[in-house]
């Protein structure tokens, strides 16, 4: 299914260019020229992203945005900003009110695009922020661990160190790697930091349908098997 983008731009030609280059480039396109009809396309259809401008005959652009993150229905909906002022302040203004990008007229339907997809791919990397491993599920975003439903309190490192090895069952993990991808300043760390937090982490799996989770590989490092032990 095509991805739906919402044009609300006040100015028919740039409405027209913007709505052409969206459909060109195999999006379902719908269109508005005041934020009270966009208000009605967004009450009848999904909607996957919004093209807004800024300078709109009964509402700014900005107020809007405002509006629309402040409301949880649609507060997750992707918007960039249409508008032909360019100043920092007022970039800064639209993304502090929730923008997620900023296109500044005139600008080419090719770079408009290639913005587009670029906020969309964003949008759906961060639905998928979810690892499961057996009986463990883990969510990046609410930063919960779970097995077979019951939460698991977890420090950041050992939540960290866990989805690098439940995001990968199976591949083993040299205590060098996982230095590198779980902490931010590796360089003169001792090794022996990942042994003492994978303790932590089978401390708090213990007991649980999860506690073999972690497996000590010898002579190479760590891995998560997707085993149940019950
Ligand atoms: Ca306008």
């Amino acid at each position: 299914m095509p991805e739906t983008i919402l044009v609300v731009e006040d100015e028919p030609a740039i409405r027209e260019l913007v709505g052409f280059a969206c459909e060109t480039a195999g999006y379902e396109v719908l269109r508005a020229e005041c934020v009270k009809q966009a208000k009605e396309q967004l009450h009848d259809k999904a909607v996957d992203l919004i093209l807004l401008d800024w300078m709109l005959p009964d509402l700014s652009g900005l107020q809007w945005l405002e509006q629309l993150k402040r409301d949880s229905r649609t507060g997750a909906i992707p918007v960039i900003m249409l508008t032909a002022r360019g100043t920092e302040s007022d970039k800064v203004a639209g993304l502090e009110a929730g923008a997620d990008d900023y296109v500044v007229k005139p600008f080419s339907p090719r770079e408009l695009i290639a913005r587009i997809r670029a906020v969309l791919r964003r949008g759906s990397q961060e639905s998928e922020k979810t690892v499961v491993c057996g009986p463990l599920s883990m969510n990046e975003a609410r930063f919960s661990v779970k097995v077979d439903g019951v939460d698991i309190k977890l420090g950041v490192i050992e939540f960290k160190l866990l989805w690098v090895l439940a995001g990968a069952p199976g591949r083993v993990y040299s205590r060098a790697q996982l230095l590198e991808l779980v902490w931010d300043d590796a360089a003169d760390m001792d090794e022996r930091t990942v042994d003492v937090h994978v303790l932590r982490v089978r401390k708090q799996l213990a007991g649980t349908p999860a506690s073999d989770l972690i497996e000590t590989v010898r002579g190479m490092g760590y891995r998560a098997v997707e085993t149940h032990n019950d």
